[in-house]
């Protein structure tokens, strides 16, 4: 499943650079899906498109980037360098590890690692 952060966030910014898919945003930034990714604009879609922030205060993990770092690393690198514990489990957004992997697929084009 995705991971989320909670309020208790307090905007330190040690996840945003660990976070393998560029899924993590600053409170109030704009996303998008191309960005640390592989993905191109094609007809079905145009991931360069800029998308408004889900949250203005605090950072925010965008759920359909995040692959809990399957295809990456063991452990998902925000919950490990989170100084406060708010990186947990978004339960409304439960995958499988299969799942997981089709997602770095779908975002890297490939299903190695890149470290
Ligand atoms: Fe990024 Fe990994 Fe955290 Fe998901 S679990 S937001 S992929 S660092
Ligand atoms: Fe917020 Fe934790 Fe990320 Fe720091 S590491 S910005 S406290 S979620």
């Amino acid at each position: 499943m995705s991971i989320k952060i909670t309020e208790k966030c307090i905007n330190c910014g040690a996840c945003e650079p660990e976070c393998p898919n560029q899924a993590i945003y600053e409170g109030g930034k704009k996303w998008r899906m191309s960005d640390g990714t592989s993905l191109k604009k094609n007809k079905m879609l145009d991931p360069t498109i800029f998308q408004k922030p889900k949250d203005n205060n605090i950072y925010f993990i965008i759920p359909e980037k995040c692959t809990e770092c399957v295809g990456f690393y063991d452990e998902p690198q925000c919950v490990i360098i989170c100084p406060v514990k708010c990186c947990i489990p978004d339960q409304n957004n439960y995958e499988t590890k299969e799942k997981l992997f089709q997602k770095k697929i779908f975002l890297h084009g490939t299903l190695h690692s890149r470290n």
